[in-house]
Protein backbone atom coordinates (compact mmCIF):
# COMPACT_ATOMS: atom_id res chain seq x y z
CA UNK A 1 0.00 0.00 0.00
CA UNK A 2 1.19 3.65 -0.93
CA UNK A 3 0.60 6.76 1.09
CA UNK A 4 -2.44 8.63 -0.06
CA UNK A 5 -0.39 11.67 0.29
CA UNK A 6 2.57 10.46 -1.86
CA UNK A 7 0.08 9.15 -4.32
CA UNK A 8 -1.67 12.66 -4.38
CA UNK A 9 1.57 14.23 -5.08
CA UNK A 10 2.35 11.68 -7.56
CA UNK A 11 -0.39 10.95 -9.47
CA UNK A 12 0.99 10.50 -12.64
CA UNK A 13 3.58 8.75 -11.31
CA UNK A 14 1.25 5.68 -9.96
CA UNK A 15 -0.56 5.53 -12.97
CA UNK A 16 1.86 5.03 -15.27
CA UNK A 17 2.76 1.80 -13.16
CA UNK A 18 -0.76 1.02 -12.77
CA UNK A 19 -0.88 0.85 -16.86
CA UNK A 20 2.45 -0.90 -17.26
CA UNK A 21 1.90 -3.86 -14.58
CA UNK A 22 -1.45 -4.05 -16.03
CA UNK A 23 -3.57 -3.21 -13.18
CA UNK A 24 -7.06 -1.53 -14.00
CA UNK A 25 -7.25 1.44 -11.60
CA UNK A 26 -8.04 4.89 -12.23
CA UNK A 27 -5.66 7.41 -9.70
CA UNK A 28 -7.54 10.06 -10.80
CA UNK A 29 -11.37 8.40 -9.74
CA UNK A 30 -9.28 7.53 -5.88
CA UNK A 31 -8.27 10.86 -5.40
CA UNK A 32 -12.17 11.60 -6.51
CA UNK A 33 -12.88 9.72 -3.61
CA UNK A 34 -9.84 10.29 -1.31
CA UNK A 35 -11.59 14.38 -1.75
CA UNK A 36 -15.25 12.83 -1.56
CA UNK A 37 -13.78 11.36 1.61
CA UNK A 38 -12.43 14.44 3.25
CA UNK A 39 -15.23 16.56 2.14
CA UNK A 40 -17.03 14.66 3.92
CA UNK A 41 -15.24 14.10 7.37
CA UNK A 42 -14.53 18.08 7.48
CA UNK A 43 -18.73 18.35 7.38
CA UNK A 44 -19.40 15.92 9.95
CA UNK A 45 -16.61 17.36 11.79
CA UNK A 46 -18.51 20.93 11.69
CA UNK A 47 -21.25 19.62 12.54
CA UNK A 48 -20.44 18.24 15.72
CA UNK A 49 -18.64 21.32 16.89
CA UNK A 50 -22.04 23.16 15.87
CA UNK A 51 -23.80 20.33 18.00
CA UNK A 52 -21.33 20.70 21.23
CA UNK A 53 -21.78 24.62 21.06
CA UNK A 54 -25.96 23.97 20.50
CA UNK A 55 -25.59 22.00 23.37
CA UNK A 56 -24.05 24.73 25.71
CA UNK A 57 -26.33 27.45 24.35
CA UNK A 58 -29.05 24.93 25.38
CA UNK A 59 -27.71 24.88 29.22
CA UNK A 60 -27.36 28.18 29.50
CA UNK A 61 -30.71 29.11 28.48
CA UNK A 62 -32.44 26.95 30.20
CA UNK A 63 -31.86 29.44 32.84
CA UNK A 64 -31.98 32.74 31.18
CA UNK A 65 -34.00 32.18 27.98
CA UNK A 66 -38.02 31.81 27.45
CA UNK A 67 -39.62 28.13 27.33
CA UNK A 68 -39.86 28.98 23.32
CA UNK A 69 -36.34 29.53 22.83
CA UNK A 70 -34.86 26.34 24.26
CA UNK A 71 -37.31 24.18 22.58
CA UNK A 72 -36.48 25.84 19.18
CA UNK A 73 -32.17 25.26 19.96
CA UNK A 74 -33.81 21.38 20.48
CA UNK A 75 -34.92 21.48 17.40
CA UNK A 76 -32.06 22.86 15.93
CA UNK A 77 -29.98 19.77 17.71
CA UNK A 78 -31.98 17.32 16.58
CA UNK A 79 -31.76 18.33 12.79
CA UNK A 80 -27.69 18.34 13.35
CA UNK A 81 -27.74 15.21 14.63
CA UNK A 82 -30.22 13.67 11.41
CA UNK A 83 -27.67 15.40 9.26
CA UNK A 84 -24.76 13.88 10.97
CA UNK A 85 -26.31 10.12 10.81
CA UNK A 86 -26.81 10.72 7.05
CA UNK A 87 -23.49 12.01 6.20
CA UNK A 88 -22.02 9.11 8.45
CA UNK A 89 -24.20 6.45 5.89
CA UNK A 90 -22.58 8.41 3.27
CA UNK A 91 -19.44 8.27 4.57
CA UNK A 92 -18.92 4.65 5.35
CA UNK A 93 -19.77 4.31 1.49
CA UNK A 94 -16.90 6.49 0.65
CA UNK A 95 -14.77 5.20 2.72
CA UNK A 96 -15.55 1.33 1.70
CA UNK A 97 -15.05 2.56 -2.12
CA UNK A 98 -11.70 4.09 -1.03
CA UNK A 99 -10.35 1.27 0.75
CA UNK A 100 -11.15 -0.78 -2.43
CA UNK A 101 -9.17 1.22 -4.50
CA UNK A 102 -6.47 1.48 -2.07
CA UNK A 103 -6.11 -2.14 -2.32
CA UNK A 104 -5.53 -2.35 -5.71
CA UNK A 105 -2.81 0.47 -5.98
CA UNK A 106 0.76 -0.74 -7.05
CA UNK A 107 3.76 -0.18 -5.69
CA UNK A 108 6.00 1.83 -7.59
CA UNK A 109 9.21 -0.24 -9.57
CA UNK A 110 12.59 0.94 -9.07
CA UNK A 111 14.17 3.17 -11.73
CA UNK A 112 16.37 0.09 -13.22
CA UNK A 113 13.48 -2.36 -13.79
CA UNK A 114 12.98 -2.89 -17.60
CA UNK A 115 9.88 -1.90 -18.98
CA UNK A 116 7.87 -4.52 -20.69
CA UNK A 117 4.33 -6.33 -21.30
CA UNK A 118 5.65 -10.22 -20.43
CA UNK A 119 8.60 -12.11 -19.05
CA UNK A 120 9.62 -12.05 -22.94
CA UNK A 121 10.94 -8.47 -22.27
CA UNK A 122 12.56 -9.57 -19.06
CA UNK A 123 16.35 -9.02 -19.45
CA UNK A 124 18.80 -11.36 -18.79
CA UNK A 125 21.07 -9.82 -16.46
CA UNK A 126 23.99 -13.06 -15.85
CA UNK A 127 24.65 -16.28 -16.79
CA UNK A 128 26.27 -18.91 -14.58
CA UNK A 129 27.45 -22.59 -16.20
CA UNK A 130 27.12 -23.97 -19.22
CA UNK A 131 24.17 -25.91 -20.98
CA UNK A 132 25.38 -29.57 -20.80
CA UNK A 133 26.14 -31.28 -24.08
CA UNK A 134 25.34 -34.78 -23.91
CA UNK A 135 26.31 -36.65 -26.96
CA UNK A 136 23.13 -39.49 -26.69
CA UNK A 137 19.20 -38.95 -27.09
CA UNK A 138 18.34 -37.34 -23.56
CA UNK A 139 15.34 -38.63 -21.61
CA UNK A 140 13.09 -36.07 -20.23
CA UNK A 141 12.44 -36.11 -16.37
CA UNK A 142 8.75 -37.67 -16.49
CA UNK A 143 10.44 -40.82 -18.64
CA UNK A 144 13.72 -40.56 -15.92
CA UNK A 145 11.37 -40.60 -13.39
CA UNK A 146 9.11 -43.53 -14.26
CA UNK A 147 12.51 -45.87 -14.99
CA UNK A 148 13.87 -45.30 -11.59
CA UNK A 149 10.07 -45.52 -10.41
CA UNK A 150 10.49 -41.58 -8.78
CA UNK A 151 7.85 -40.10 -10.45
CA UNK A 152 4.07 -41.43 -10.89
CA UNK A 153 1.72 -38.73 -12.46
CA UNK A 154 -0.90 -40.77 -13.27
CA UNK A 155 -1.46 -42.00 -10.11
CA UNK A 156 -1.33 -38.85 -8.89
CA UNK A 157 -3.99 -37.79 -11.60
CA UNK A 158 -6.05 -40.59 -10.52
CA UNK A 159 -6.35 -39.65 -6.68
CA UNK A 160 -6.21 -35.76 -7.22
CA UNK A 161 -6.83 -34.96 -10.20
CA UNK A 162 -4.66 -32.69 -12.98
CA UNK A 163 -1.75 -31.69 -12.44
CA UNK A 164 -1.16 -33.90 -9.58
CA UNK A 165 2.07 -36.59 -9.00
CA UNK A 166 2.87 -38.72 -6.10
CA UNK A 167 6.84 -38.98 -5.65
CA UNK A 168 8.16 -42.29 -4.68
CA UNK A 169 11.40 -43.70 -3.21
CA UNK A 170 14.24 -41.79 -4.65
CA UNK A 171 12.08 -39.08 -5.54
CA UNK A 172 10.43 -38.61 -2.47
CA UNK A 173 14.20 -39.18 -0.71
CA UNK A 174 15.31 -35.91 -3.81
CA UNK A 175 12.87 -33.73 -2.95
CA UNK A 176 13.23 -33.81 0.73
CA UNK A 177 17.17 -33.98 -0.01
CA UNK A 178 17.14 -30.22 -1.64
CA UNK A 179 14.81 -28.19 0.65
CA UNK A 180 17.20 -29.60 3.78
CA UNK A 181 19.83 -28.46 1.68
CA UNK A 182 18.48 -24.90 1.14
CA UNK A 183 17.56 -24.68 4.53
CA UNK A 184 21.19 -25.75 6.18
CA UNK A 185 22.55 -23.34 4.09
CA UNK A 186 20.04 -20.53 5.15
CA UNK A 187 20.18 -21.38 9.01
CA UNK A 188 24.20 -21.51 8.54
CA UNK A 189 23.44 -17.75 7.05
CA UNK A 190 21.56 -16.55 9.78
CA UNK A 191 17.95 -17.17 8.92
CA UNK A 192 15.64 -18.35 11.50
CA UNK A 193 13.40 -21.73 10.69
CA UNK A 194 9.73 -21.41 11.33
CA UNK A 195 7.24 -24.15 11.65
CA UNK A 196 4.18 -21.98 9.86
CA UNK A 197 0.26 -22.33 9.69
CA UNK A 198 -0.44 -23.40 6.00
CA UNK A 199 -4.54 -21.97 6.12
CA UNK A 200 -4.75 -18.60 7.05
CA UNK A 201 -7.40 -16.04 7.80
CA UNK A 202 -8.52 -13.65 4.98
CA UNK A 203 -6.64 -10.52 6.31
CA UNK A 204 -3.18 -11.93 6.30
CA UNK A 205 -3.64 -12.75 2.45
CA UNK A 206 -4.63 -8.76 2.49
CA UNK A 207 -1.92 -7.40 4.38
CA UNK A 208 0.93 -9.30 2.64
CA UNK A 209 -0.68 -8.33 -0.74
CA UNK A 210 -1.95 -11.53 -2.24
CA UNK A 211 -5.56 -10.34 -2.23
CA UNK A 212 -7.35 -9.04 -3.59
CA UNK A 213 -5.68 -9.22 -7.23
CA UNK A 214 -4.53 -12.92 -6.33
CA UNK A 215 -7.67 -14.48 -5.12
CA UNK A 216 -8.53 -16.89 -7.89
CA UNK A 217 -5.34 -18.35 -7.51
CA UNK A 218 -6.04 -19.27 -4.18
CA UNK A 219 -7.91 -22.40 -2.48
CA UNK A 220 -10.39 -20.99 0.07
CA UNK A 221 -11.42 -23.75 2.67
CA UNK A 222 -15.11 -24.23 2.38
CA UNK A 223 -17.44 -23.48 5.17
CA UNK A 224 -14.96 -21.30 6.74
CA UNK A 225 -12.95 -17.95 6.30
CA UNK A 226 -9.32 -19.19 5.89
CA UNK A 227 -7.37 -20.42 2.26
CA UNK A 228 -4.52 -22.69 1.64
CA UNK A 229 -1.55 -20.43 0.98
CA UNK A 230 0.54 -20.64 -2.02
CA UNK A 231 3.46 -19.36 -0.49
CA UNK A 232 5.11 -19.24 3.13
CA UNK A 233 5.68 -15.48 2.66
CA UNK A 234 2.08 -14.94 3.69
CA UNK A 235 2.65 -16.97 7.46
CA UNK A 236 6.54 -15.53 7.33
CA UNK A 237 5.40 -11.90 7.54
CA UNK A 238 2.26 -12.42 9.11
CA UNK A 239 4.49 -13.59 11.71
CA UNK A 240 4.61 -9.62 12.77
CA UNK A 241 1.87 -7.91 11.42
CA UNK A 242 0.43 -5.12 13.63
CA UNK A 243 3.72 -4.97 15.94
CA UNK A 244 6.71 -2.86 16.14
CA UNK A 245 10.03 -5.03 15.20
CA UNK A 246 13.86 -4.30 15.89
CA UNK A 247 15.28 -4.21 12.75
CA UNK A 248 18.75 -3.01 13.96
CA UNK A 249 19.80 -6.26 12.58
CA UNK A 250 17.55 -7.62 9.57
CA UNK A 251 15.36 -10.31 10.49
CA UNK A 252 15.53 -13.04 8.31
CA UNK A 253 13.23 -15.77 8.18
CA UNK A 254 12.77 -19.24 6.46
CA UNK A 255 10.21 -22.07 6.23
CA UNK A 256 9.97 -25.08 4.43
CA UNK A 257 6.11 -25.51 3.43
CA UNK A 258 3.41 -27.09 1.66
CA UNK A 259 2.35 -24.35 -1.33
CA UNK A 260 -1.02 -24.85 -2.72
CA UNK A 261 -2.48 -22.65 -6.31
CA UNK A 262 -5.31 -22.86 -8.20
CA UNK A 263 -3.33 -21.95 -11.47
CA UNK A 264 -6.35 -20.65 -12.55
CA UNK A 265 -5.46 -19.18 -16.52
CA UNK A 266 -2.83 -21.65 -16.88
CA UNK A 267 -4.83 -24.22 -18.43
CA UNK A 268 -2.99 -25.55 -21.53
CA UNK A 269 -0.11 -24.18 -20.22
CA UNK A 270 3.44 -26.37 -19.13
CA UNK A 271 1.01 -29.25 -19.00
CA UNK A 272 3.58 -31.53 -19.25
CA UNK A 273 5.14 -33.63 -16.20
CA UNK A 274 6.11 -31.83 -12.54
CA UNK A 275 6.79 -28.16 -14.22
CA UNK A 276 3.35 -26.53 -13.34
CA UNK A 277 1.71 -28.92 -10.42
CA UNK A 278 -1.37 -27.42 -8.06
CA UNK A 279 0.45 -28.30 -4.88
CA UNK A 280 4.45 -28.30 -4.23
CA UNK A 281 7.25 -27.15 -1.44
CA UNK A 282 9.13 -24.27 -1.28
CA UNK A 283 11.77 -23.14 1.20
CA UNK A 284 11.50 -19.40 1.11
CA UNK A 285 13.37 -16.52 2.59
CA UNK A 286 11.95 -13.42 3.74
CA UNK A 287 14.07 -10.07 5.23
CA UNK A 288 12.23 -7.29 7.37
CA UNK A 289 14.60 -4.69 7.11
CA UNK A 290 14.83 -0.70 8.13
CA UNK A 291 13.57 2.01 5.36
CA UNK A 292 16.66 2.52 3.23
CA UNK A 293 16.38 1.69 -0.50
CA UNK A 294 20.17 0.93 -0.26
CA UNK A 295 19.79 -1.42 2.66
CA UNK A 296 16.86 -3.26 1.29
CA UNK A 297 18.66 -3.47 -2.35
CA UNK A 298 21.59 -5.18 -0.84
CA UNK A 299 19.47 -7.85 1.13
CA UNK A 300 17.89 -8.27 -2.40
CA UNK A 301 21.43 -9.03 -3.63
CA UNK A 302 22.05 -11.25 -0.48
CA UNK A 303 18.86 -13.34 -0.63
CA UNK A 304 19.44 -13.62 -4.86
CA UNK A 305 22.79 -15.17 -3.66
CA UNK A 306 21.53 -17.67 -1.79
CA UNK A 307 19.48 -19.40 -4.28
CA UNK A 308 22.54 -19.15 -7.15
CA UNK A 309 24.89 -20.72 -4.43
CA UNK A 310 21.94 -23.58 -4.10
CA UNK A 311 22.02 -23.70 -7.35
CA UNK A 312 25.82 -24.12 -8.17
CA UNK A 313 25.79 -26.48 -4.84
CA UNK A 314 24.10 -28.58 -6.87
CA UNK A 315 25.54 -28.01 -10.21
CA UNK A 316 22.68 -26.13 -12.32
CA UNK A 317 23.33 -23.97 -14.89
CA UNK A 318 21.16 -20.99 -14.44
CA UNK A 319 20.39 -17.36 -15.81
CA UNK A 320 19.55 -14.03 -13.61
CA UNK A 321 16.85 -12.05 -15.35
CA UNK A 322 15.94 -8.24 -14.38
CA UNK A 323 11.74 -8.48 -14.90
CA UNK A 324 10.21 -6.57 -16.21
CA UNK A 325 7.07 -4.19 -15.44
CA UNK A 326 4.35 -5.90 -17.56
CA UNK A 327 5.34 -9.51 -15.39
CA UNK A 328 5.73 -7.86 -11.90
CA UNK A 329 2.81 -8.41 -8.89
CA UNK A 330 1.22 -5.21 -7.74
CA UNK A 331 3.41 -5.41 -4.66
CA UNK A 332 6.79 -5.51 -6.18
CA UNK A 333 9.44 -2.70 -6.64
CA UNK A 334 12.30 -4.93 -8.06
CA UNK A 335 12.40 -8.73 -8.78
CA UNK A 336 14.78 -11.00 -10.06
CA UNK A 337 13.85 -14.37 -11.33
CA UNK A 338 16.29 -17.62 -11.81
CA UNK A 339 15.76 -19.64 -14.65
CA UNK A 340 17.69 -23.02 -14.47
CA UNK A 341 18.47 -24.76 -17.76
CA UNK A 342 15.64 -27.61 -18.38
CA UNK A 343 17.45 -30.02 -20.87
CA UNK A 344 14.18 -31.21 -22.34
CA UNK A 345 13.06 -28.36 -22.69
CA UNK A 346 16.08 -26.98 -24.34
CA UNK A 347 15.42 -23.77 -22.65
CA UNK A 348 15.66 -22.04 -19.46
CA UNK A 349 12.86 -22.17 -17.03
CA UNK A 350 12.06 -20.36 -13.80
CA UNK A 351 12.80 -21.70 -10.81
CA UNK A 352 13.31 -18.77 -8.54
CA UNK A 353 11.74 -15.31 -8.02
CA UNK A 354 13.92 -12.95 -5.75
CA UNK A 355 11.42 -9.58 -4.78
CA UNK A 356 11.86 -6.02 -3.00
CA UNK A 357 9.02 -4.85 -1.80
CA UNK A 358 9.79 -1.46 -0.37
CA UNK A 359 7.16 -0.57 2.76
CA UNK A 360 4.41 -1.76 0.61
CA UNK A 361 3.46 -5.31 2.55
CA UNK A 362 4.64 -3.88 5.67
CA UNK A 363 2.31 -0.84 5.05
CA UNK A 364 -0.79 -3.10 5.05
CA UNK A 365 0.46 -5.61 7.77
CA UNK A 366 1.63 -2.41 10.06
CA UNK A 367 4.75 -3.82 10.94
CA UNK A 368 6.90 -1.01 12.20
CA UNK A 369 10.48 0.17 13.82
CA UNK A 370 11.71 2.89 15.71
CA UNK A 371 14.54 4.77 13.90
CA UNK A 372 17.67 6.34 15.56
CA UNK A 373 15.33 9.20 16.26
CA UNK A 374 12.48 7.20 18.05
CA UNK A 375 10.24 7.67 15.36
CA UNK A 376 8.00 4.87 14.22
CA UNK A 377 8.51 3.92 10.27
CA UNK A 378 7.64 1.38 8.03
CA UNK A 379 10.02 -1.61 7.58
CA UNK A 380 10.48 -2.79 3.93
CA UNK A 381 10.02 -6.53 3.18
CA UNK A 382 11.65 -9.26 0.43
CA UNK A 383 11.26 -12.84 -0.63
CA UNK A 384 12.65 -15.38 -2.25
CA UNK A 385 12.52 -18.88 -2.96
CA UNK A 386 15.48 -20.74 -1.80
CA UNK A 387 14.09 -24.26 -3.52
CA UNK A 388 10.44 -24.90 -4.87
CA UNK A 389 10.61 -28.93 -5.55
CA UNK A 390 9.20 -31.22 -7.43
CA UNK A 391 10.08 -28.22 -10.05
CA UNK A 392 13.65 -28.34 -9.31
CA UNK A 393 13.51 -31.96 -10.06
CA UNK A 394 13.32 -31.07 -13.77
CA UNK A 395 16.44 -29.64 -14.23
CA UNK A 396 18.71 -32.16 -11.62
CA UNK A 397 17.02 -35.03 -13.08
CA UNK A 398 17.53 -33.99 -16.50
CA UNK A 399 20.87 -32.61 -16.27
CA UNK A 400 22.68 -35.16 -14.11
CA UNK A 401 21.73 -38.07 -16.19
CA UNK A 402 24.06 -40.39 -18.16
CA UNK A 403 23.64 -42.25 -21.46
CA UNK A 404 22.88 -45.68 -19.01
CA UNK A 405 20.02 -44.04 -17.58
CA UNK A 406 21.68 -43.69 -14.38
CA UNK A 407 21.29 -40.09 -12.47
CA UNK A 408 24.60 -38.53 -10.79
CA UNK A 409 24.00 -37.31 -7.84
CA UNK A 410 25.76 -34.11 -6.90
CA UNK A 411 28.29 -33.78 -4.35
CA UNK A 412 26.38 -31.05 -1.77
CA UNK A 413 23.49 -33.97 -1.76
CA UNK A 414 24.41 -37.03 -1.28
CA UNK A 415 24.95 -36.54 2.91
CA UNK A 416 21.12 -36.26 2.76
CA UNK A 417 20.52 -39.20 0.54
CA UNK A 418 22.45 -42.03 2.65
CA UNK A 419 25.93 -41.39 0.61
CA UNK A 420 24.56 -42.26 -2.62
CA UNK A 421 26.52 -41.06 -5.47
CA UNK A 422 23.99 -42.32 -8.26
CA UNK A 423 20.77 -42.97 -8.72
CA UNK A 424 21.44 -46.67 -10.96
CA UNK A 425 18.88 -48.49 -13.03
P1 LIG B 1 6.46 -17.56 -6.82
O1 LIG B 1 6.20 -17.75 -5.35
O2 LIG B 1 5.23 -17.50 -7.66
O3 LIG B 1 7.42 -16.44 -7.08
O4 LIG B 1 7.17 -18.89 -7.30
C1 LIG B 1 8.40 -19.27 -6.76
C2 LIG B 1 8.83 -20.57 -7.35
O5 LIG B 1 7.91 -21.59 -6.97
C3 LIG B 1 8.81 -20.62 -8.87
O6 LIG B 1 9.97 -20.04 -9.40
C4 LIG B 1 8.75 -22.11 -9.09
O7 LIG B 1 10.00 -22.72 -8.89
C5 LIG B 1 7.82 -22.57 -7.98
N1 LIG B 1 6.42 -22.63 -8.46
C6 LIG B 1 5.53 -21.63 -8.55
N2 LIG B 1 4.34 -22.06 -8.99
C7 LIG B 1 4.48 -23.39 -9.20
C8 LIG B 1 3.60 -24.41 -9.66
N3 LIG B 1 2.33 -24.16 -9.96
N4 LIG B 1 4.08 -25.66 -9.76
C9 LIG B 1 5.36 -25.94 -9.43
N5 LIG B 1 6.23 -25.03 -8.97
C10 LIG B 1 5.81 -23.76 -8.85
Amino acid sequence: MLDIKWIRNNQEEVQTVADRKGIAISISQLVEVDDARRRLQQDIDELRQERNQTIQEINLSIYSSEEKDVEQKKLHMKEINQRIASLETEQRAVQAEYADLMQVVPNIVSPDTPIGKSDQDNVEVRRVGEPPGFGFEIKDHVKLGELHQMINIPRGVKTAGSRNYYLTGAGAALHRAVQQLALDLLMARGFTLLEVPLMVRKEALFNTGFFPLGEEQTYRIDGGDKYLVGTSEVPLISFYDNEIVDVSKPIRLAAASTCFRSEVGSAGKDVHGLYRVHQFSKVEQVIICEDSIEASERMLQEITQNAEDLLQQLELPYRVMAVCTGDMSQKTYKQFDIETWMPSRQAYGETHSSSNLLDFQARRSNIRYRDAQGKLRFCHTLNNTAVASPRILIPLLETHQEEDGSIRIPEALRKYMNGMKKLQL
